[in-house]
């Protein structure tokens, strides 16, 4: 379906064509079944910085618990959104004015990052006159060895690292204005795996039920962050949620003298599948042996595969319109690398992928580009146009030129 639009959009205008397409009805059916499937006492946040575009907030803020957000500005596109969503508010390196600001917002609760932060936090919530409901993030000693990034079980900026934990709390119940509900344990990207995931739950609740027991807590919440990936690679061979929700409630059976409440805080694994993003073939050449075709668009979309040196997956859109009376450049069952229109040899999407038939003037549709994508571009290095927004919501497309508040959409017209 998304396919077809791409070709009938595309046959509607002279320039070529770039755009980003949102299949909303898509996002919410995944969102939905993720809500259904998830063990009861399980709440699930979407960690916005994933992709904040507003329609997908919009779309998401009836099915999820909340937003996970990592500063003021993000704080505040919710609020335009939904005036009492719940938000969780984390990240290393929160300012005074953005701590002032989260709890005027209520913000349900902070996530608080180092043993600064707490003295911080009880600082402000002191001359405020409120009490501040906080998470303690935890960096942990050991992570999970099958996902992509790790921010925890290696050196890293985030939270107070798992020998200083007790540290945290001796200096907490000492300070009138925090109230401790639980732990923060967002330790990873990208896990794929849905057994080291479940056992990564367990390991949380170990850690929290040792620390809960020796300073007696009154504990409401584990919060066991996000990292659920998506395997770019092989697309047959995604996370298998089924069974993670199966081992997941037996892990909490395990610990079933526990009313807490196990947080998630996904990101990647919300909005990745409902995007793409689509582009159309200006060049084909052969250099050094090598063909390469180039893009009407590149990097400076959908950073994502240049960031982490892989392949993003992708699938070819003919197109048969051709204006021109001379020869229609096009190869056949070869071996092509796929790069953008950036002047640097970066700027690359997928590496050396068997193609059949791919001609100029043929789209390229990238899938899983919801997450991660524009979010984590660099919009504006050299100066190209925006890539158009196409939503589809239930039987309706709904397309925007440019992207809002930013500098260099080529049209403003919705
Ligand atoms: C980025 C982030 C998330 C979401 O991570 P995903 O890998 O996209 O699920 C959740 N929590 C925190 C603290 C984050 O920084």
């Amino acid at each position: 379906m998304i396919a077809k639009i791409v070709q009938t959009q595309s046959q509607e205008q002279d320039r070529p064509f770039c755009a980003y397409l949102y299949d909303l009805t898509k996002l919410r059916n995944h969102v939905n079944s993720l809500m259904t499937t998830l063990p009861s006492s399980c709440r699930l946040f979407y960690a916005i910085k994933a992709n904040s575009d507003v329609m997908i907030l919009k779309a998401l803020a009836p099915i999820v618990n909340g937003f996970e957000v990592a500063s003021l500005g993000e704080i505040e596109k919710v609020r335009n959104i939904d005036r009492t969503i719940p938000i969780l508010f984390g990240g290393p390196g929160k300012t005074h004015h953005e701590i002032e600001m989260a709890i005027e917002y209520g913000v349900t609760l902070l996530h608080v990052e180092s043993l600064h932060e707490i003295k911080l936090v009880n600082y402000i919530a002191m001359q405020k006159k409120v009490s501040v409901s906080i998470l303690l993030r935890v960096n942990l000693r050991h992570s999970v060895p099958s996902a992509k990034l790790k921010m925890a079980g290696v050196p890293t900026q985030f939270g107070i690292d798992e020998t200083e934990i007790d540290m945290a709390i001796s200096l907490i119940e000492g300070l009138p204005n925090l109230e401790l509900q639980g732990f923060h344990f967002h330790a990873m990207s990208n896990n794929t795996d849905s057994k080291s995931h479940a056992s990564f739950v367990d390991h949380c609740y170990e850690l929290t039920k040792n620390w809960s027991s020796k300073w007696e807590l009154d504990i409401k919440y584990v919060n066991v962050g996000g990292g659920i990936g998506i395997n770019y690679l092989q697309l047959d061979k995604q996370f298998d949620w089924e069974d993670f929700t199966e081992q997941l409630e037996k892990v909490l059976e395990k610990h079933n003298d526990k009313s807490w409440n196990t947080l998630f805080e996904c990101g990647r694994y919300i909005t990745s599948s409902c995007g793409y993003y689509a582009a159309e073939v200006l060049d084909i050449k052969q250099n050094h042996g090598e063909y390469f075709c180039i893009l009407r668009g590149g990097s400076h979309h959908l950073r994502l595969p240049a960031a982490w040196k892989q392949s993003h997956p992708f699938t070819v859109i003919p197109v048969e319109k051709w204006p021109y009376s001379f020869e229609r450049p096009e190869v056949i069952d070869e071996k092509i690398t796929v790069a953008g229109e950036l002047c640097t040899p970066n700027d690359v999407l997928a590496r050396e992928v068997i193609i059949s038939k791919l001609r100029v003037g043929d789209i390229l549709l990238f899938s899983y580009a919801g997450a991660y994508g524009w979010a984590i571009s660099h919009h504006n290095f050299l100066s190209h146009p925006h890539p158009e927004r196409i939503y589809l919501d239930r039987d309706s497309l709904i397309k925007q030129y440019g992207f809002v508040n930013e500098g260099m959409s080529f049209e403003a017209k919705t």
